[in-house]
């Protein structure tokens, strides 16, 4: 894939960028290391001050950021707008309780260990290369940088190939708030060129959320280097409806859970389990809601949701449901490519999935959900478990037993009570199985990428 401006909403290629010769990654590697040395001298005090300049200025231009993400990738510009302003408070989060989640800690008192003073300290390690996905270009790349550049790492952002515009904003973002030149930069290489970054020695972790095989392949990588990584590798969230919930609600939230950022999020609903008790009921209001639910222009508000980003994955979505469709899956609304210029594909509820279908295993990463009738939450749980994936999960139920259950039984980085699956800055957000390991987000995402260090003292 070239690295490319190319609008989803019309196909048009808008800006092309050439890669960066092995010349300016040495460049901007050597800048990195040279920032780190300055950064983990600073206080915590002066990096929040140039991380809250830093969300002033997105906050001011979050209009102009907004535009720019929804010509690059296609999601409603009020969504992206609500992005670029997350992403501001997510940078504000950190600049306030990065001290906090790492300051010194005394696990025992000192005697216990012979020792007359003990600490555990967390220190930045250095360079972090940070590999970073299309769908959502602001808030991906600055929930690794927020609490990067506050440990005092500083970071090399290796962005999506249809993101270039997007990717250099954020290369400018924190060095226009104040942080040292070569802090947090943006280099421009394709996806294939990402191993052999981790042979530097100076890049000493790496991060990446994209497909498995992109965090496969890191991970390798790393592996061979010794260097740690954290990978966020989507999922195929289920949807969970048992006989107590309301069902009402659960049906217009199912909705948004599906077409939210045209279905191309990790954490969107993907398997609907719904008990036999309110199938029917929630099945008609689910299908109804998906039906109102109409892609169009990403920039007029009266669309649900705008196109796929890439071409390619509107393709991989359309072979998805065409598998499913040819093995005798129904289709209950959607289904077809519409006619006409731009990557738009509709909101989709398949139902008759079974285990030979590539669906019912693979992340279909667009507005395609696929319909499931559970008789207990046993079965629930048990498909729910039979998954590949393990990201995060909606259950809608009013049962307090139940609740319990889904909650510990559940093979997932997180269980959402009615209530649709979410992000946020206080809270770890990661996954098990496929879905990768680590955490982004709260006390646990700072210290991923931190030293832990036991300082002793006879
Ligand atoms: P990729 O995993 O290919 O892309 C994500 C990031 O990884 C991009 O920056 C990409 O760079 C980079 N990358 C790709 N290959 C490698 C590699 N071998 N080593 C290191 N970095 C690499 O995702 P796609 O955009 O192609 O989407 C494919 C599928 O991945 C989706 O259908 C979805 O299932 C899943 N996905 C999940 C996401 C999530 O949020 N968890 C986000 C995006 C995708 P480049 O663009 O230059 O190839």
């Amino acid at each position: 894939m070239t690295i490319a401006t190319i609008d989803p909403t019309t196909g048009t290629t808008l800006k092309t960028f050439e890669p960066f010769t092995a010349e300016q990654v040495e460049e901007k590697i050597h800048a990195a290391d040279a920032a780190f040395r300055e950064l983990q001298r600073t206080t915590f005090a002066e990096r929040a001050e140039w991380m809250r300049k830093a969300a002033e200025i997105l906050e001011s231009e979050a209009d102009d950021v907004a535009r720019l993400i929804t010509t690059e990738m296609g999601k409603t510009f009020s969504t992206a707008k609500y992005e670029a302003l997350k992403s501001a408070t997510g940078m504000r989060f950190y600049a306030d309780n990065a001290e906090r989640y790492l300051t010194p800690e005394t696990p025992v008192e000192p005697s216990a260990v012979n020792a007359s003073a003990l600490s555990v300290r967390f220190d930045p390690i250095g360079v972090v290369l940070a590999v970073m996905p299309w769908n959502y270009p602001l808030w991906q790349a600055v929930r690794f940088a927020a609490p990067a550049l506050m440990a005092g790492n500083t970071g090399l952002l290796k962005h999506a190939s249809n993101v270039p515009q997007c990717a250099l904003y954020l290369g400018d973002l924190f060095e226009r708030g104040g942080f040292p030149r070569g802090a947090f930069q943006t280099l421009l290489v394709e996806g294939k060129d990402v191993a052999p970054l981790l042979d530097d020695r100076r890049i000493r972790a790496a991060t990446l959320t994209g497909s498995v095989a992109a965090g496969a392949s890191l991970a390798a990588a790393a592996g061979k280097n010794v260097k740690k990584t954290v990978l966020e590798l989507g999922g195929t969230d289920v949807f969970v409806v048992l006989p107590s919930a309301d069902v009402d609600k659960a049906a217009q939230a199912a909705v948004g859970a599906r077409v939210q950022n045209s279905g191309q999020s990790c954490i969107a609903a993907k398997r609907y389990y719904v008990h036999e008790d309110v199938y029917d009921a929630f099945a008609e209001k689910f299908v109804a809601g998906m039906a109102a639910a109409k892609a169009g222009n990403p920039l007029s508000d009266d669309s649900a949701f705008g196109p796929l980003a890439t071409e390619r994955g509107r393709q991989d979505v359309q072979e998805l449901v065409e598998d499913a469709v040819s093995k005798g899956a129904t289709v209950l609304v959607g289904g077809e490519v519409p006619e006409g210029e731009g990557w738009f594909y509709p909101a989709t509820v398949l139902s008759d999935v079974n285990p030979d279908m590539r669906i019912y295993r693979e992340e279909c990463f667009g507005p395609v959900a696929c319909l499931y009738r559970v008789g207990s939450i046993d079965d629930a749980i048990e498909r729910s478990n039979d998954s590949d994936f393990g990201l995060s999960s909606s259950v809608w139920t009013t049962d307090e037993e139940e609740i319990a259950r889904l909650g510990r039984e559940i093979e997932a980085g997180g269980v959402f009570v009615n209530g649709v699956t979410a992000s946020f800055p206080a809270v770890p957000f990661g996954g098990v199985k496929d879905s990768g390991y680590g955490r982004e987000l709260s006390a646990f995402g700072i210290r991923e990428f931190v030293n832990v260090k036991t300082v002793w003292q006879a």
